[in-house]
């Protein structure tokens, strides 16, 4: 029999996403022998994806108030002592050109490999190893943590779990850093698939099907909470920036709220025509697609000339134009989610450096905590931030 290889280093860091790589090279500039392993074949996969391949990687807008945790206030120290500035400094010194496309959102201009590359280029001048295609499996602690890897064991006195959360499996996710927070009694709050396209209800998804790729501008709300921007029609349900954003709050049962006509008052709009001929449908088609009208009027309002309908049947339109309401029958799912909500209770970490309080030399970081930010860059900036308070101390 083959003897195992034991492999010893000061830290060692599993999961070579935004997270782990930002916690690797800044412990690698403590002088600390570090060890990134990870299953996949390359590096910073989720980066490669994010933002269409272009990386919305952080948004200059940032606010505490942008993340959802049990304990709003855990996020604050590691955003404030890396911020979306110093993660532009690093881009600046790369010479990585960036663009702002909309509220405070930064993407890379070519590509979001150049963020994986210069990760890279970092961990390297940092003295950082790293072991690709080696999958963590069984964690132990002695007087020193414990891997089991199909790559042999490793052991460090500093283990950091940058494990991301558990949507797109392909791109690498796997429950190994839930599972790590309960074999050491660390409680995991609920999770759930989040920033996640919902699919209708048998009968809508009948209706709607033809519609797949229409979209227009909306305004989406959900218990209290409104977001407003594009809504996509998809084969199965609706998706686009103001979906995804109010599916941080849907549960299921819930109903969304959709005002088809944010900017105008549609009751206002309907009296000033009400002397002309022009038909509901065509009016309404000189602010939302044809297509998506057409269907919404055969289902809420048959169209006629706008003089024949009564006051009553105006407000009526009005309303339901405002405030059009689903009942979505799910999500699409973590094969389709962009993050996890919930994760690591923030009550079990501390919010300087990422450890584990009752768990001396176990680290935490990126979206496996209990920190989900909403739609914009706020999830990738999490992870620089948090991945470098640990690195200062892991
Ligand atoms: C399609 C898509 C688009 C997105 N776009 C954006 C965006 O534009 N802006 C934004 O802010 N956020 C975006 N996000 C979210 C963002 O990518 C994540 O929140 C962020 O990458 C999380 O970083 P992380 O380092 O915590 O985890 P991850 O990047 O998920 O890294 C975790 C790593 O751990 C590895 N791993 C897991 N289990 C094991 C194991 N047992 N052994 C070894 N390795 C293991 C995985 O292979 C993976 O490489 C997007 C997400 C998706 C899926």
């Amino acid at each position: 029999m083959q003897a195992q290889r034991l492999i010893k280093k000061d830290v060692v860091i599993i999961g070579a996403g935004a997270a782990g790589l930002i916690c690797a090279i800044e412990t690698g500039k403590r002088h600390r022998s570090v060890l990134v392993l990870d299953h996949m074949e390359k590096i910073g996969e989720k980066i490669r994806v994010s933002g269409g391949g272009h990386c919305n990687f952080t948004n200059l807008n940032l606010q505490p108030g942008n993340y959802f945790s049990t304990n709003p206030h855990f996020c604050k120290s590691a955003l404030a002592g890396f911020t979306p500035e110093d993660f532009i400094s690093m881009l600046d010194r790369h010479g990585i050109e960036y663009f702002e496309k909309e509220k405070g959102q930064i993407f890379c201009k070519k590509t979001s490999r150049e963020i994986v590359r210069m990760l890279y280029k970092e961990c390297a001048n940092a003295g950082v190893e790293m072991r690709m295609n080696c999958r963590a499996s069984v964690i132990s602690k002695n007087e020193n943590f414990s891997i089991a890897t199909n790559w042999g064991v490793v052991e460090a006195s500093s283990l950091v779990i940058a494990t991301g959360g558990l949507s797109y499996p392909e791109l690498g996710a796997t429950d190994i850093g839930y599972r790590t927070a309960g074999q050491f009694g660390l409680k995991v709050t609920k999770l759930k698939p989040a920033l996640v396209p919902l699919i209708f209800r048998q009968r809508d998804r009948e209706i709607f099907k033809e519609l797949s790729g229409v979209s227009f501008d909306a305004s989406v709300s959900c218990k209290g909470a409104h977001f407003r921007g594009k809504v996509l029609f998809t084969h199965r349900g609706l998706s686009g920036p103001a979906i995804l954003q109010i599916s941080l709050y849907w549960e299921q049962g819930d109903k969304i709220s959709i005002n088809l006509l944010p900017d105008i008052d549609a009751y206002a709009l309907f009296i000033s025509k009400r002397t002309s001929r022009i038909a509901l449908s065509n009016l309404l088609s000189e602010h939302l697609p044809r297509r998506f009208i057409h269907t919404w009027c055969c289902l809420h309002a048959s169209s006629r000339p706008l003089r024949t309908y009564t006051e009553k049947e105006i407000k009526d339109i009005a309303g339901l134009l405002h405030s059009w309401t689903i009942i979505p029958e799910g999500t699409e799912g973590y094969r389709k989610a962009e993050i996890t909500l919930g994760g690591v209770d923030t009550a079990e970490l501390s919010s300087k450096t990422m450890e584990a309080k009752k768990v001396p030399g176990l680290y935490f970081v990126g979206e496996v905590i209990d920190v989900s930010g909403q739609l914009g860059g706020y999830n990738l900036q999490w992870a620089w931030s948090s991945g470098y308070a640990a690195g200062q101390y892991a």
